[in-house]
């Protein structure tokens, strides 16, 4: 059971996307609040791109954090089909099953340990209305408030060039994804929530991919007799 929130030591847990961003916070954080006060917190869709793992454990290994590596075991296809609604840029059930529940019940399983986690997201300026999103949801989710920290946000109030910085100080190439075009990591660029442009680029880029998206779609049309689609009009923004 749980203990007063006065009573646990605070955990920083750092919210690692497979991104250059959250990787940067990571090593600030744990500059700040030393590597045994901190946790690199990483759920996988199973739709990740595989040079992400890479990254990701360059980046735990230059910075000494071990990974905290959370796997569902289930892609977002598979909660498209057990939810019974195929995931597009105005709903996406696949990023509160796969990630914002397993980060819940991980904040529970700490609680309980006697830890009071900090959530240390690395969403830029750009992405503002994110960013107010989780902290509303966190302030409320699940049965006391969590604390959330936006330092890209919040601290740092010039630009910070974290790409760089990853590329020539820590000497660690960037996830492939970015050189690539796309602008961000994840879901191996077939994130559902991306848009005409993001798409457009992932049939450049993988076509294989693409087909295994539009090979989704008809299969659910066909398991659900829906006429749904993952793209929705000209302008969808991307994720
Ligand atoms: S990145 Fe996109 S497809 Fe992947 S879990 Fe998040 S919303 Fe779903």
């Amino acid at each position: 059971m749980y203990t007063s929130t006065d009573n646990r030591k605070p955990i920083n847990v750092i919210m690692f996307s497979g991104g250059a961003s959250s990787a940067y916070i990571a090593y600030e954080v744990s500059m700040q609040y030393g590597n045994e006060n901190c946790v690199l917190f990483f759920c996988d869709t199973l739709w990740e791109d595989m040079d992400n793992y890479r990254f990701m454990e360059e980046v735990s290994n230059y910075i000494g954090i071990p990974i905290e590596h959370r796997i569902n075991g289930r892609t977002p296809e598979d909660i498209f089909f057990d939810m019974g609604y195929l995931g597009n840029a105005r709903l996406a059930k696949c990023s509160e099953e796969l990630k914002v529940r397993e980060t819940v019940n991980f904040i529970e399983e700490k609680r309980d340990e006697g830890y009071e986690p900090i959530l240390f997201f690395g969403i830029g300026p750009h992405e503002k209305h994110r960013a107010e999103n989780l902290r509303e949801f966190y302030a409320h989710v699940p049965l006391e408030p969590v604390e959330t920290r936006f330092p890209m946000i919040e601290i740092y109030k010039e630009d910070v060039d974290v790409k760089s910085i990853i590329v020539k100080e820590w000497k660690i190439r960037l996830p492939r994804m970015y050189n690539l075009g796309f602008s961000h990591a994840n879901c191996g660029g077939r994130c559902v929530r991306g848009g005409f442009k993001h798409y457009a680029l992932l049939y450049k880029v993988w076509p294989d991919r693409y087909k295994q998206q539009e090979d989704m779609e008809e299969r659910f049309r066909q398991k659900f007799n829906m006429n749904v689609s993952i793209l929705k009009k000209m302008g969808d923004h991307i994720h």
